[in-house]
């Protein structure tokens, strides 16, 4: 049996509960529950605000945890990081009121800059000798300036638009962050053996995101040119028709590539062009 540490609620919770899903593990969503079993895996999930789970799983109260890597980082926990999990996807940054003019990290010099990420930020100053004053609020930190507690924030963003609704320009990117799977270090060998098991899991969960199946029927004078705009896992399927001047081609592609893929295919001839969700990939 493994534990693994979930934010209880907010950002990272339903998506860290539909990875679990889509890689064929129940747990009961928080509820009143602080701890949910799996009935089909030998996992635990524990439920959590996010602040805490860089330390709970460092502690070794879970041995693993979902959690955005800025909470690792400015937690400095000591935990190993497996795997990125491509969501949850944000920037720290500085933002100034957008009618300052800007023209480099020295802006900040001497000012007062609001944050909840007070670590992060002094060591970004620091590499930049920059001194300013750090105010650390927990909450609601884009309001900061407005309500004259500081002359900046470095908070979260992904958008930019809670940045603009308060009157804000973004003029640093500091930290990219995602939501990361962590683990505890020195791990015993049965719970080794469990993470290697989520970890192929999630592998092949992550590679299929996104991408599409295509199938499409064409003329075989322009396989070499198909073969080229499609670039697949090792070289697209290419099978045989009834008519002989023809073939049928299957590939998969970025789900982002795909309008531009399908127009240079129906450029050089292709018909019948099929699309087709990708539920699972395993390499
Ligand atoms: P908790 O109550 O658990 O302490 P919280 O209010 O501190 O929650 P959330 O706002 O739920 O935190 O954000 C959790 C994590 O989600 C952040 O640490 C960050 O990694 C990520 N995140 C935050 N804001 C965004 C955003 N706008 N877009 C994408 N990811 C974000
Ligand atoms: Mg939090």
């Amino acid at each position: 049996m493994i534990r693994i540490a979930i934010q209880s609620k907010g950002r990272l919770n339903e998506e860290s509960l539909a990875l679990l899903q889509s890689i064929g593990i129940d747990v009961d969503a928080p509820k009143r529950k602080l701890l949910s079993k799996s009935q089909n895996f030998p996992i635990e999930a524990l439920y959590l605000r996010d602040d805490d789970i860089p330390q709970v799983v460092a502690g070794g109260t879970a041995s693993l945890g979902i959690v955005g890597l800025n909470e690792v980082e400015e937690k400095g926990a000591d935990v190993d990081i497996v795997a990125r999990l491509g969501f949850g996807t944000c920037r720290l940054s500085l933002a100034i009121p957008k009618g300052e003019d800007y023209d480099g990290p020295d802006w900040f010099s001497g000012r007062r800059i609001a944050t909840s990420y007070p670590v992060i930020l002094r060591k970004y100053l620091a590499e930049k000798q920059i001194d300013a004053k750090i105010e650390v609020i927990t909450g609601s930190v884009e309001i900061g300036p407005a309500i004259g507690i500081a002359d900046a924030i470095f908070d979260i963003v992904s958008s930019g638009s809670t940045l603009i609704a308060n009157g804000l320009k973004e003029v640093e990117s500091v930290f990219e962050s995602e939501a990361v799977l962590i683990a505890r270090k020195g791990l015993g060998e049965e719970e080794r053996t469990l993470l290697d098991d989520l970890l192929f899991r999630i592998e092949s969960e992550t590679i299929s995101r996104g991408k599409k199946y295509l199938m499409m029927n064409l003329p075989k004078a322009s396989l070499d040119e198909a073969i080229r705009i499609l670039p697949a896992m090792r070289s697209p399927t290419v099978m045989p028709l009834a008519s002989t001047d023809w073939c049928s081609l299957h590939s998969v592609i970025n789900a982002a590539d795909l309008w531009t893929k399908v127009r240079q295919l129906k450029a050089i001839g292709a018909e019948g062009i099929l699309v087709m969700d990708v539920d699972k990939i395993i390499l």
